[in-house]
């Protein structure tokens, strides 16, 4: 009180003590950007609706590389020159290259135990023509673990292009590398993150150089790829790209049973048993000193990668995926699958098939499969299930479930992050949680009856319920190591939260809302931002709280009936939020002629600081069953106190 004076009685009256309060509970505060995103809005390369801004920019590169492959001795030696774009409004006196391939180097950082090999060794770098010495100061180059600094002669100034030439060799690892190796046998291997390819410099961070230590996955520019592989005859090889020498490299067979696959009407076996075998040359022609070189072409992907088997077998067909061109006509892109024979075993014989319905199913579910063809190929059981553009590699002992799981999986990686470039290394969730829910989608459209959801919401719980899960926004490579915090932030929390999305938003504001995500951010960065903003944008209000709540924090979702009493002739249920996670309540009402009615509280009750709410039902000597949330649309911890059963007739 100000300017007054206050008179206190000498006693107080007697007053009856308050209704004990409710215990209190955090209301979410906003999200709040970063910094960086505030800047990027302010300079119009992004903005506050979800779509990119005016000024947007991202850099690009070409690549020209030849590399050859010796199996004999695990080597892959490479050569690559690079034009590189540089779109963005700053002067660049050095650039930022990932060398992958040194997360085996002896004294690398990694955050999960791989085989060791030497690393990648670099044998030469020039810029503009000039060659570089490896040194700290002035003009040269420095290797830093998975990373290397090139400090230009002349600095990069906006609008221009800088070229690039680099040599390398390096050992392929073993099985037992993450997403790549070869065999035991050295009869299949995996080639990826295998040449010096530019780092991304982008409008939030700048030189995006979070080393790359074995969990956190990968952040890449969109570049154009020219790649030219030498391999034994014999060898049959899986890549991102097309082939652009088929009549080089490909048997007359081989080639016109492709033709036959292009044609439609069903798998088609290219290359069978009775086509391999020590020195056959029935897949392929015969080379130079029995060496093939396969040429391949990529536009606008963010990676190269490929795989090479001198037992593959190789199935094709071609998948129907909607119209990509805008000419009202459904166009088509050709399957290719490559397996070892044993892998029949596992299923793998059904691959084909496999691939065409979830290329066709995610086409249609999201927007078409853009590419020509989409290979996926048996590997080192150590791929588990890894993806690159146009290209998987699976490994391991698998049924027909767990194959199609993961060919779904990966394949729906073609979309994000592969068409939506997110960085994967920070934000998981962004690639990751919604692979897993497009996945979930694929195999209960294929597996009817099968509920994909439900195991991802129930793993998530049952992390939640001890106390040890982490929260989604943060780097992948910062979660406790050996424990599946990371794994369940990532994918099975994030699935859960697209269903809970779905489910608030209903399915036609989330699907449209979903669609326009991916397709504002085709081929380029969406920062957490953007796809919050567009789903803001979308739901026509502000999401913050679910945000917060569920991507900031580990709060867990608790609603419970609380009471339910005859009062004044109604029936008053009361309804407790007994967690921390604010959420509509969707009850069920079922009246004892078996009719169902239908109530929510709105989320806006607990956003007010609530912990209970009463509501008032009509006609209470009918009303049979209340159950709070029946479809597990939101993944309440504790599910035992959401029904109340009336009780039998007096
Ligand atoms: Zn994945």
């Amino acid at each position: 009180m100000i300017g007054g004076c206050a008179r206190w009685p000498l006693r107080r009256p007697p007053v009856a003590p308050p209704p004990a309060p409710a215990p209190a509970r955090p209301v979410p505060y906003p999200v709040f950007e970063t910094h960086a995103f505030a800047r990027a809005v302010e300079r119009g390369t992004r903005t506050r609706t979800g779509e990119p801004g005016p000024k947007y920019w991202q850099q690009f590169a070409r690549y020209r590389i030849d590399a050859e492959l010796v199996p004999a001795t695990s080597l892959v030696n490479g050569r690559e020159t690079v034009r590189y774009f540089n779109r963005s409004p700053d002067t660049l006196r050095a650039v930022w290259i990932y060398l992958n391939q040194n997360l085996f180097a002896p004294t690398a950082a990694r955050v999960e135990s791989t085989p060791v090999t030497g690393g990648m060794e670099i044998l030469r770098v020039a810029a503009g023509g000039q060659a570089l010495a490896r040194r700290d100061t002035g003009a040269g180059y420095a290797v830093n673990g998975t990373l290397m600094r090139v400090s230009l002669p002349r600095a990069l100034t906006p609008s221009d292009s800088l070229d690039l030439d680099i040599a390398w060799a390096f050992q392929v690892p073993p099985d037992g590398a993450p997403r790549e190796g070869t065999t035991r046998g050295g009869d299949l291997f995996m080639i990826a993150y295998w040449y010096p390819q530019l780092a991304v410099y982008d409008d939030l961070t700048g030189w995006q150089i979070d080393p790359y230590l074995g969990t956190a996955e990968f952040y890449m520019d969109y570049a154009d790829y020219e790649v030219n592989l030498s391999l034994p005859q014999g060898w049959l090889v899986g890549a991102t790209g097309e082939l652009t020498n088929a009549a080089e490299v490909l048997s007359s067979q081989t080639r016109a049973r492709l033709a036959e696959a292009r044609r439609g009407g069903g798998v088609v076996h290219v290359v069978r048993d009775e086509d391999r075998g020590a020195g056959s040359t029935r897949a392929t022609n015969t080379g130079f000193d029995g060496v093939v070189t396969w040429r391949f072409r990529a536009t606008n992907v963010r990676d190269f990668d490929w795989g090479a088997s001198s037992k593959f077998l190789w199935d094709a067909t071609i998948a129907v995926v909607g119209d990509r061109d805008g000419d009202h006509k459904p166009d088509t892109t050709v399957v290719n699958t490559f397996y070892r024979p044993e892998a029949r075993r596992w299923a793998w014989d059904k691959s084909a098939a496999y691939e065409r319905n979830v290329v066709e199913f995610l086409s249609s579910y999201l927007w078409p499969y853009p590419w020509q063809q989409m290979t996926a190929l048996e590997g080192p059981v150590s791929c588990s299930g890894m993806e690159y553009p146009m290209l998987t590699c699976i490994g391991g002992p698998r049924d027909t479930l767990s194959l199609y799981s993961v060919q779904v999986h990966e394949t729906a990686h073609m979309w994000f992050p592969m068409q939506v470039g997110s960085d994967e290394r920070r934000y998981a969730w962004q690639d990751e949680g919604l692979t897993r829910f497009n996945q979930a989608q694929g195999m209960q459209a294929f597996f009817k009856g099968y509920d994909r959801e439900r195991i991802s919401r129930e793993a998530y719980l049952a992390l939640a319920r001890t106390d040890s899960e982490v929260a989604l926004m943060r780097p992948g490579d910062q979660y406790p190591v050996g424990t599946p915090a990371y794994g369940i932030a990532s994918y099975d929390k994030m699935s859960t939260n697209m269903s809970a999305l779905r489910a608030l938003l209903g399915n036609d504001t989330f699907m449209s809302a979903y669609r326009t995500y991916g397709l504002r951010w085709l081929w380029k960065h969406p920062s957490p931002y953007d796809f919050f903003n567009t789903f803001d944008t979308a739901a026509g209000h502000d999401l913050s709280w679910f945000w917060r709540t569920w991507w900031y924090e580990t709060w867990t979702l608790d609603q419970a009936i609380a009471s339910v009493t005859p009062l004044n002739g109604k029936l008053a249920v009361t309804i407790e939020d007994r967690g921390l996670a604010p959420m509509p309540v969707r009850l069920a009402i079922t009246r004892s002629g078996g009719a169902v009615e239908r109530r929510e509280i709105p989320v806006d009750v607990w956003l007010s600081g609530a912990r209970r709410y009463t509501l008032a039902l009509d006609a209470p000597a009918t009303v049979a069953k209340i159950e709070i949330d029946p479809e597990n649309a939101f993944p309440d911890i504790d599910r035992s106190n959401n029904r109340w059963v009336a009780g039998p007739a007096k």
